[in-house]
């Protein structure tokens, strides 16, 4: 093994580059059988003299490595130009920083994508047909080794093409700009930034049903609610109270926030607070659906206070109050049942949800939806939305979400009126 990692070891001066050495145990550690299927997938993206990602799969105990200079194929068919280079110690997949400039590979390192391969039928001298089951890239790929050109000058020719195989109903997922190790960019690593930090959370994507692997969307289509007349019956619903306020998605990316109205407005600098507020979530990337309204001191929400604080400019003191998750760290939640989105955002928001109150989980109660109804409307509320438990959450108006409506306060909206003073008593404790 020693003899494996010599060339490695050859092009770096330990001391002056963070990057591991190798330990003398892994070089005593027996031989690998490629074929277990446990072995260690890592994709690293590096800023050197030029911008590329290094594919690596641990054999025979070390990181067999592929510069790509074009990133990973990613497309079904689409074929990539992978140049091998030394292998690496199996410690390098966990590493992340900055090599010093005038060092062999200098530039800034990012662990990209991790997970496990898997290769399908024998693996051969010139040809590499692989599973990967990455927390980015999941999939089939082939790498094979290209003929030298016979009149080439270049005897050791180590060009292999990764070509991209078909996985039926997958989606091909854009490549992004974030770790997977600490949350950060490549800017902020080169900055020596702090890992964003993470919660250790009971749930993660990788065991919610349904969860899937895919790019973040662009501008999702918000999923409306069914105006009807009665709450539901059954423990199938679970029940929210009804908010009046704007529609709000946000897009979390490597602590990047955008803030889109129902139409694909961006409100990210109307909301400055908030947009602030959510950058501190300890996700790598997050969708969050939710309503930004005014709160009154009882726990109701005043549209036209909304309005007097956007006009004024004055966001601060808003609540932006979150019922739903569709995407989290390189998976999106849309097929997800109901129920266990919500669990999820709950955990994610948790960290965030401070005294302050720009942001709050929006909970609910299952079943017995009349009753709710009638505490609601008892309480002076604008309504309640109904919604499935076990739905995902489909873009545009279905009756998986329903709202029912407060009459009494209704009168009040139609009238031009807000909600009597007489109302506000007894808050402040
Ligand atoms: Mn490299």
């Amino acid at each position: 093994m020693a003899e494996q990692l010599k060339t490695y070891r050859e092009k770096r001066n330990f001391k002056r580059t963070t990057e591991p050495a190798g330990s003398l145990e892994q070089d005593q550690k027996p031989a690998d059988t490629p074929d277990q299927p446990l072995a260690v997938y890592i994709m690293h993206l590096h800023a050197a003299s030029h911008d590329h990602f290094d594919l690596r799969l641990e054999q025979d105990g070390v990181l067999r490595s592929w510069a790509l200079p074009k990133g990973p194929s990613l497309t079904p068919g689409e074929k990539r130009l992978a140049v091998e280079v030394e292998d690496h110690p199996l410690e390098y997949g966990e590493f992340e920083g900055v090599i010093p400039k005038e060092e062999y590979g200098g530039g800034t390192v990012m662990l990209w994508d991790r997970g496990h391969w898997r290769p399908h039928g024998k693996l051969k001298a010139d040809k590499i047909d692989f599973e990967l089951t990455g927390e980015k890239l999941t999939g089939h790929w082939t790498l094979v080794k290209m003929r030298g050109n016979p009149g080439s000058r270049n005897k050791k020719d180590n060009s292999w093409l990764l070509i991209k195989r078909n996985d039926p109903g997958a989606t091909p997922l854009e490549p992004d700009d974030i770790s997977v190790a600490s949350g950060r960019t490549m800017t902020e690593i080169t900055h020596r930034k702090p890992a964003r930090d993470y919660t250790t959370f009971k749930l993660t994507p990788e065991t919610i049903d349904n969860a899937r692997h895919k790019s973040i969307p662009k501008a999702l289509q918000p999923q409306l609610a069914t105006l009807v007349n009665e709450a539901p019956k059954g423990d199938d619903w679970l029940h929210e109270i009804k908010l009046d306020g704007y529609r709000l998605m946000a897009y979390i990316e490597a602590g990047k926030v955008r803030l889109l109205t129902r139409n694909g407005k961006d409100w990210t600098r109307k909301f400055h607070h908030l947009a602030q507020t959510l950058a501190q979530l300890p996700v790598h990337t997050a969708l969050l659906d939710g309503e930004i309204i005014w709160l009154t001191p009882d726990g109701a929400s005043s549209f036209v206070k909304l309005q007097d604080s956007l006009s004024n400019a004055a966001t601060d003191a808003l609540t932006f109050q979150v019922f739903d998750l569709l995407y989290w760290n390189h998976h999106d939640l849309q097929a997800t049942p109901l129920l266990a989105r919500k669990q999820a955002l709950q955990q994610v928001l948790e960290p965030i949800l401070n005294g302050a109150g720009t942001v709050r989980y929006s909970d609910h109660v299952v079943g017995r939806g009349p009753e709710f109804y009638n505490q609601v409307c008892e309480l002076g509320l604008e309504g309640m939305v109904a919604k499935k438990a076990d739905s995902p959450y489909r873009s545009g108006r279905h009756k998986t979400w329903l709202k029912i409506k407060c009459t009494a306060q209704d009168e009040f909206v139609i009238g031009g009126f807000t909600k009597p003073s007489g109302a506000r008593q007894g808050f402040g404790a």
